[in-house]
């Protein structure tokens, strides 16, 4: 089951640039950095009530955010909801034909766990699943 959109993923070259906008002009305060290897991706999270903001910088040439990046330039890459379990999530997905990125979860920021749909089975939307607090 889905609880609530956990987080929204923003692309970004520099999260020491854009720091500025989020702290400065939001006004919001980055909880922590964190570097995923398993997607070669540093990340950076601002809370927002229930929600946060998740702001992504490719640490590689050939992480998936240095590929977004090349071709549709800084901006939301995903929407990722949390559900009671990632797993039955996804062989809903599947079920439902679905394109999955991730056949099982992987483990993503805050060693929580998570897995990815393909945008063409969500309506060009990035679909993220992840877990709860971290297990
Ligand atoms: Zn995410």
């Amino acid at each position: 089951m889905l609880k609530k959109i956990d987080h929204l993923g923003i692309a970004v070259h520099s999260i020491a640039e854009a720091r500025h906008f989020y702290e400065t002009v939001l006004g919001l305060t980055c909880e922590k950095e964190e570097k995923v290897t398993s997607q070669k991706v540093r990340t950076a999270f601002f809370s927002l009530g229930e929600t946060h903001i998740e702001l992504l910088e490719p640490t590689s040439d050939d992480s998936p955010i240095a590929k977004f990046l090349e071709n549709r330039g800084e901006g939301v890459h995903h929407v990722a909801y949390r559900c009671t379990d990632v797993e039955k999530q996804l062989s809903r997905a599947k079920e439902h034909g679905c394109l999955l990125i991730h056949e099982i979860p992987i483990i993503g920021a805050g060693s929580k766990q998570v897995a990815f749909l393909h945008p063409k089975s969500s309506h060009g939307v990035l679909t993220e699943f992840c877990s709860g607090e971290q297990q």
